[in-house]
């Protein structure tokens, strides 16, 4: 059985203050979650502080991005031993905002995947198609582009470890959300893809998250289907109570119907 997982992805949002709110009220709303796994991604600026808060909690800290190498001549950049110094175990790799904004690419991705990997981190690869590839029928053809590209070279060991998240882009922030058949096609199919270039062993053991407008209303349905092992979650994660109810009915489906 995979362990659901639910993350939180703050993106630009939290002042010091912001953050340390939300984080004490996730951290004393969800003291001993069970059957479940909760990282959150604040922004880079509030990760320390943050890490203060859940300390001793089981919620566990995330960044949203980082640099591939481990220190050098890069403006504006984190390397990962600086945010394993603070106490962060897990990336978000290759979310869709970064990779339309500052124009990751999947050669950059995979670079800062396979240097997360080498330094014991989580990274959690994100992959998904734009409304007009949907549309197009581009759909299966734009993720194994970006599954393949990202975990290039990459041994089944490795492959073990990493977390992916299905983002359909059409769904991420807009309120409208894929429905648990569409998750399901797209998770299936980045299952058959993982076993391939791991084996099926392996491909059964990696977590695979839903990310796009989930909220505590959709959570359930969302989470029920089997593909689907826990959700990245944008803005419902910006308010305690919302993303509490999502790791709540990830926790109940996980122990229940998926067992
Ligand atoms: C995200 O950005 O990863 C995301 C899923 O955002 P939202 O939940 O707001 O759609």
């Amino acid at each position: 059985m995979r362990t659901p997982l639910v993350i939180g992805n703050w993106k630009m949002h939290g002042t010091i203050v912001e953050a340390r709110a939300l984080a004490g009220a996730i951290r004393d709303g969800l003291k001993r979650p069970r059957g479940v796994q909760v990282v959150v991604c604040p922004p880079f600026t509030a990760l320390a502080l943050v890490s203060e808060v859940l300390s001793g909690s089981p919620i566990q800290l995330g960044a949203q991005t980082c640099h591939h190498e481990p220190a050098g001549a890069h403006t504006g950049e984190v390397s990962i031993p600086m945010l394993a110094e603070i106490g962060c175990r897990w990336t978000l790799v290759g979310h869709s905002e970064r990779r339309k904004e500052i124009g990751e690419s999947d050669e950059l991705i995979n670079l800062k995947l396979r240097a997360l990997l080498t330094q014991g981190f989580t990274p959690v690869l994100c992959v998904g198609e734009t409304a007009e590839e949907r549309r197009q029928g581009l759909t299966f053809t734009t993720v194994e582009g970006q599954l393949r590209a990202g975990l290039a070279g990459l041994g089944g060991d490795q492959i073990a470890k990493t977390v992916l998240a299905y983002e359909p882009i059409w769904a991420i922030g807009t309120g409208v959300n894929a429905s648990p058949a569409q998750a399901a096609e797209v998770q299936g199919y980045l299952r058959g893809l993982l076993s391939e270039l791991a084996s099926k062993e392996i491909a059964q053991t990696v977590r695979i998250l839903y990310g796009g407008s989930v909220k505590a209303e959709n959570a359930e349905v969302l989470l029920a289907e089997p593909e689907v092992d826990g959700a990245l979650v944008g803005g419902a994660s910006l308010n305690a109570q919302s993303f509490i109810g999502i790791v709540r009915k990830a926790a109940r489906i996980g122990t229940a119907t998926k067992e």
